[in-house]
């Protein structure tokens, strides 16, 4: 399983299929990708099988973004589907995550969102998460971005490496790790963000290991800013050199 986000001036469509192809030796079952166009509307292409099927069914999204994320499945919640493959989008259309990893608590919060009138597509972990951050968005309008997924990410418990999209805030990629890994790559004027270095490694060798328990912004404005989940304290990250 694998995931991969990128934000610069290349196709963002080229480097996400490229690079959840470096990470098929990871294993999975199922692969998709969200882009984000220049018109700051998401297009969503996912199926069960492999990258090339996902090519088979996306190859028209190639030039239509400099933005997006992209994931290969393995399995946990819900049997392998083009239904239940990642990305998931929140029940407003404006919140896409991709994610690895287990929310242990996932049927507590259902219950709690199906009661404030949340319904659901998939039988993932992973769509109760999406729609908890949207909750939290709608919850209170000066809750931003950033910061709802800090407090969806504070309600569950399991492991993640996660990458979620707003349509309202273009530009931005919010990532987060507890028990799964996350390297984001540092370009020039591009960032990249991968479950391992192999995705990124031929455009940049410069990259953050993001640590258990943090999470961080990125975009081209504001380069990467790390918190911790816990209590948004800011983190100096260590830059790595990449000696591959
Ligand atoms: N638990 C999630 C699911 O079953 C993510 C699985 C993964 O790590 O790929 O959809």
């Amino acid at each position: 399983c694998g995931i991969v986000g990128y934000t610069g001036f290349q196709d963002a469509y080229d480097i996400v299929i490229n690079g959840l192809r470096r990470l098929e030796y990871r294993g999975y079952d199922s692969a998709g990708i969200v882009l984000e166009n220049e018109t700051n509307s998401f297009s969503v292409e996912k199926t069960k099988g492999k990258v090339d099927d996902l090519v088979n069914i996306a190859s028209n999204l190639k030039g239509t973004a400099k933005i997006g994320m992209g994931h290969t499945r393995w399995a946990t919640h819900g049997v392998p589907s083009d239904r239940n493959s990642h990305p998931h989008v929140s029940n407003n259309g404006k919140v896409a995550i991709v994610h690895n990893g287990i929310i242990e608590n996932y049927d507590t919060i259902k219950t709690m969102l199906t009661e404030k009138g949340f319904s659901f597509k998939s039988e993932t972990d992973t769509e109760v998460l999406v729609n908890l951050i949207q909750y939290f968005t709608d919850l209170n309008s000066e809750t931003d971005f950033p910061t709802a997924v800090r407090y969806a990410l504070n309600e569950v418990y399991g492991a993640y490496a996660i990458t979620v999209m707003h349509e309202d805030y273009p530009g931005i990629l919010v990532v987060a790790r507890l028990g799964s890994p996350l390297a984001i790559g540092i370009g020039e004027k591009e960032y990249f963000i991968a479950s391992d270095a192999s995705p990124f490694v031929e455009f940049t060798k410069e990259a953050i290991y993001l640590e258990e328990g943090h999470m961080a912004t990125i975009s081209l404005e504001g380069g990467v800013d790390i918190r911790t989940i816990t209590d948004n304290s800011k983190i100096i990250p260590e830059i790595q050199e990449l000696k591959l």
